[in-house]
């Protein structure tokens, strides 16, 4: 089936090469795991065990807050050593984090499997969350109010995301490789969860071992999957063609529309990664306490995708992939694109790390020196949000938050194609992401605004009615006297 095109969008080197000539690795267990309670978006979690306490392997450790939020279980059995605040890679601050340490056994907490019929579609997406799953694409939204979202459309659409546009990143490439069946029934769980009349998945076509396999698995008849009218659409590798609207639009031909969400329009997206773990979690009564990531960049002597327990140190991680191999100049986790620096590798493995680049110079793109913007108009071209970066850039350096929130700033996906095409090397993605939560407390503000002047004036009104009866009570009153 041909999709149609995407908006702006860059053909980019993938570099995905080396991390997926060999199969799939499984780690060793950690000595230690560091979990931190916001591994999540939204609230973080509560703690529900106390220092000294033993705890086995799959035990819920913290529990939800709130509408979004997500369960959180212990990936070892051991021992809780600390609760405290600890650096790590998904936040600037530190955050509080449970720290266990192993006492070397594998002793699990009890979860029996859950046979799907027999639970309506809302105890499903209630089960769902116990098993603490959040969107494995590097997002981290909580998978369950995002299906409940789902439900309110009259007609929903579910889109699973094997898309993987950005370069270095191959987890989910190798994930749909080996285990295509694992995703598939976790399609059909979630499918039941929405009750989506339709399903598909997205994979571009840089690909072609990960879309045989899908193929292969779709075609064979699995007694415990039934997705409805599933369609595997191979379409062009261009990032960010995974982008969660970029995707809706490709798939139904609609636009998400500004400030909206994709279920507005009866879409649901979920990460081919969220579809496995889900299916892991309903069958085998294993929470999320591991994913897979891919170590890579031309830093790590063994390239490759390896099966992580959380809360191991990405230090061991790279140790278990033969260990540093030069003058490592960044440490990133998530891609090239949207990746975040880390400051150090003493750092856990968390459910957003989908990848780890270990780049040595040559890896990286050197940067210029920065120029006033010359309307090219580049990054227009590029933006696959249809902004106007250049307009976004004045406007930000004005500190103009009208005009930003005019020009759909926070439509802005911060994909960072417009710095990619800028030749005054501007850095347009950071001042965007920086002016956002300006923007966002400015119409908070104005929300509040508007909020106490409809008040005010509806006292009025009513203040107003009030003392209007009061007069006609007191003019029937003179006339019933007199
Ligand atoms: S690409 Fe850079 S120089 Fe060109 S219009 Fe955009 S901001 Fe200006
Ligand atoms: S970072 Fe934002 S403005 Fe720049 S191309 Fe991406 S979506 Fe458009």
């Amino acid at each position: 089936m041909t999709a149609p095109a995407m908006h702006g969008g860059l053909r980019l080197a993938g570099n995905k090469k080396r991390s997926t000539q060999s199969a799939l690795r499984i780690a060793a267990a950690p000595s230690q795991v560091v979990l931190p309670l916001d591994q999540h978006a939204g609230t973080a979690a509560t703690p529900l065990v106390q220092v000294g306490e033993r705890v086995l392997r799959g035990q819920p450790i913290a529990q939800p807050q709130g509408e979004i939020s997500a369960w959180l279980h212990a990936s070892i059995a051991g021992h809780v050593s600390a609760i405290e605040l600890r650096p790590t890679p998904h936040r600037q601050q530190p955050a509080p984090c449970i720290v266990i340490d192993s006492d070397g056994s594998e002793e699990s907490a009890a979860h029996e499997p859950v046979d799907v019929d027999r639970l309506d579609a809302v105890a499903l997406c209630e089960h769902i969350a116990a098993g603490g799953m959040v969107g494995l694409g590097g997002a981290v939204f909580p998978t369950a109010p995002k299906l409940l979202l789902g439900r309110q459309a009259d007609e929903v659409h579910l889109i699973l995301n094997g898309a993987e546009c950005e370069p270095w990143i191959s987890c989910d490439d190798m994930l749909m490789r080996e285990r295509a069946a694992d995703i598939l029934r976790g399609a059909s769980i979630l499918c039941r969860a929405l009750s989506a009349a339709r399903c598909s998945l997205v994979i571009e076509d840089d690909k072609p071992e990960a879309i045989l396999a899908m193929q292969a698995a779709q075609s064979a008849a699995h007694p415990n999957i039934h997705v409805p009218n599933i369609d595997v659409r191979v379409v062009p590798t261009i990032y960010p063609a995974g982008g969660e609207n970029q995707l809706v639009t490709t798939v139904t031909g609609l636009e998400v529309p500004s400030g909206g969400l994709p279920s507005d329009i009866g879409a649901i997206c979920h990460n081919v990664g969220t579809a496995a773990a889900v299916a892991r979690w309903i069958d085998h009564g294993e929470p999320l306490i591991r994913r897979i990531v891919t170590v890579t960049g031309s830093g790590v002597a063994e390239a490759s995708n390896i099966e992580v327990v959380l809360g191991t140190s990405i230090a061991d991680v790279i140790a278990q992939c033969g260990g540093y191999s030069g003058r490592v100049a960044r440490l990133l986790m998530g891609g090239s694109m949207m990746g975040r620096a880390l400051a150090s590798d003493a750092l856990p493995v968390v459910k957003a790390s989908n990848c780890l680049v270990v780049a040595l110079p040559t890896d990286l793109q050197p940067r210029g020196t920065e120029m006033p913007c010359i309307r090219c108009g580049n990054c227009s071209e590029a933006c696959p949000a249809m902004l106007l970066p250049q307009q976004l850039h004045w406007f930000a350096r004005a500190q103009d938050l009208p005009a930003l929130d005019l020009h759909g700033l926070l439509d802005c996906i911060e994909c960072g194609c417009c710095d990619h095409v800028c030749p005054s090397q501007i850095p347009l993605t950071q001042q965007f992401r920086d002016a956002k939560p300006a923007l966002t407390a400015h119409r908070s503000a104005q929300a509040a605004a508007t909020l106490a002047r409809t008040r005010f004036e509806a006292r009025d009104a009513r203040l107003a009615r009030l003392e209007s009866e009061r007069q006609a009570k007191l003019a029937e009153r003179r006339k019933s006297v007199g």
